[in-house]
């Protein structure tokens, strides 16, 4: 009597552990006839992948993954396309790309009275009264290269106060009906740092320029949450469209994680984010008591600060440890006093954050280097927090090895390189130019870790001319011919690692993410053409074709391999 009871015991238990194996080794998604590219140097390369949920349950070859397929499991021709890691961008703004997608943009605009007729758009689309914010004129691009005034505006907009920011944020241009809800007028004296563009009688004509555009910021609208969520969804949408997974948020507000966390919550949010906190008073306040935020499921951390060591080379705002080569007598500025960077080190390490600071001259990356080996040297740990620093354009040789042995991170941005290449000489003279401006194979060599990024909205997000740019060191039209400053252009595996396991690593997260390696979490994106092998110039017309995070396709273009089943 009692055998059928064992034996049905028997097959309970064997069912249960059957069960459990089959989803041990079953995958939910395979992915065939395509070229995986794994940034895991084991294992580079491979012919198919197998995905179990969440995560990669394994990468090999075809038959190896085939062997994991079951009755419901998805399987995908990638019909010749490519797979990389879930791309990466380890210095971005995504509350500000955001906002920027909801104004009027006036890149590449070719005169005023192109930009009147897409404010005109705008106004009609626009409740009277409300603000019409937009970014990216440069007058040297038209043919009157003069500064514009109110008055070019007001004929269309006279229902609505407008504001336009210029390409480099460095001026804003607005109508007469902002300037009298700003209160300028002919007796508003030039505020410090700044000045108003003003006619022959001294009547401000329309434009504000550096600290003067905080007289119009004053009385522009803050958005309110709601806005907020729908600018910060606006920038997710774009970051799955050109193919990031995750993105490290260079300095965030407590308003602005906030936001995130209420996104992430209602699983409204698909990229990863990885948070800087902002070096306001504030911020860091309430965030070094509470402490930081580590996620498993790694959607939102909130375990880095981001500090400000120097200003841009640009506006020769980069503190040098020499003259500008353009500006005999200017050495650039600390735009922090290095007490207070020490000081927010310190409190940073203690309180578990990790320390990223922005410093792109030499004297502002030796500062920083100094800061973080003395705040090494007092709390135990702060290596354990991988020091960043953010951007590292101009180094001191003697500085370079200094990276690897203080475990600093380097974050750069390939485009800023490439970006900078047409002026970055003569700012810097030829020498210094050559030696010591973006040194990513002389950082490598030395042992250090790089973590490649943007810097959007600043450039744009899309990761693939940030690859063509770390390997090319050329413009998009392939100038100069062999790259500038050839010798430090990065390898093609160099690079992915850089937008891939590179970027991980400075987020802690290389258990999870980085590379495609079983366990791992499944990002990943599917390319139209295999960046490791193309012409570089075909980089630039490669095309994402899906975005995956955490196993769902967060993305998928018309023509997309995922998006076709079989
Ligand atoms: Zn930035």
């Amino acid at each position: 009597m009692k055998l059928p009871i064992i034996g049905f015991a028997l097959a309970m238990v064997l069912g249960v552990v059957l069960r459990g194996a089959e989803q041990n080794s079953t995958a939910t998604l395979v992915l065939v006839g395509g070229t995986i590219y794994t940034a895991n140097p084991a294992q580079p390369k491979a012919e198919a992948l197998a995905i179990a949920g969440d995560r990669i349950l394994r990468v090999g070859t075809r038959q190896e993954i085939e062997a994991l397929r079951g009755s419901s499991t998805r399987v995908v021709d990638l019909a010749g396309a490519t797979v990389v890691p879930g791309l990466e961008d380890a210095h971005g703004h995504v509350a500000s790309l955001g906002i920027g997608l909801s104004q009027v943009d006036l890149t590449d605009t070719p005169d005023i009275a192109h930009i009147a007729s897409l404010v005109a758009a705008r106004a009609a689309q626009t409740s009277a009264g409300r603000w019409i914010e937009g970014f990216g004129w440069d007058q040297n691009r038209w043919p009157v290269k003069t500064w514009p005034t109110a008055a070019d505006l007001d004929a269309v907009s006279d229902n609505h106060p407008v504001a336009l920011q210029r390409v480099d944020g460095h001026a804003v241009w607005v109508n007469s009906r902002a300037m009298r809800l700003a209160g300028i007028t002919k007796t508003t004296p030039d505020p410090p740092g700044g000045r108003l563009i003003r006619d022959a009688s001294g009547a401000p004509t329309g434009v504000l320029v550096d600290g003067a555009q905080s007289l119009v910021e004053r009385v522009t609208p803050t958005p309110t949450p709601e806005e907020l969520d729908a600018s910060i969804l606006a920038a997710d949408r774009e970051l799955s469209r050109v193919g990031l997974t995750m993105v490290h948020d260079a300095g965030a507000t407590s308003t602005t994680i906030a936001a995130y966390q209420r996104l992430v919550a209602a699983r409204r949010l698909n990229t990863r984010l990885y948070v800087m906190i902002s070096n306001s008073p504030d911020t860091t306040r309430e965030w070094f008591a509470r402490g930081p935020l580590v996620d498993p499921s790694q959607r939102l951390n909130v375990r880095a600060v981001k500090m400000f060591a120097d200003g841009a080379l640009g506006s020769r705002g980069a503190a040098l440890l020499a003259d500008y080569s353009d500006e005999p007598g200017n050495r650039g500025l600390l735009v922090t006093p290095p007490e207070a960077l020490e000081g927010t080190t310190k409190a940073a390490a203690q309180a578990g954050f990790q320390p990223c600071t922005h410093a792109i001259g030499d004297r502002a990356n030796r500062e920083m280097l100094d800061i973080y080996a003395r705040v090494e040297g007092e709390v135990p740990g702060m290596r354990a927090l991988r020091p960043r620093i953010e951007h590292a354009q101009i180094l001191a040789s003697s500085d370079v090895p200094r990276f690897a042995a203080l475990g600093v991170i380097a974050s750069m941005q390939p485009t800023h390189c490439t970006s900078d290449m047409p002026w970055a000489p003569a700012r810097l003279g030829a020498s210094r130019a050559a030696d010591e401006a973006y040194v990513w194979q002389k950082l490598l060599k030395s042992g250090a870790r790089l973590a490649a990024g943007s810097d959007f909205p600043v450039e744009r997000p899309d990761p693939l001319p940030g690859f063509y740019a770390a390997i090319t060191r050329q413009d998009k039209a392939g100038q100069p011919p062999d790259g500038w400053a050839p010798d430090q252009r990065l390898t093609r595996d160099e690079a992915l690692a850089a937008f891939t396991i590179g970027a991980a690593y400075a987020a802690h997260a290389e258990r999870d993410l980085g590379s495609l390696e079983a366990g791992k979490l499944a990002d990943f994106v599917v390319l139209s053409r295999d960046i490791m092998t193309a012409p570089p110039a075909e980089i630039l017309t490669t095309t994402v074709l899906d975005t995956v995070v955490g196993g769902v396709r967060v993305y998928g273009a018309s023509n997309s391999p995922l998006g076709t089943s079989r």
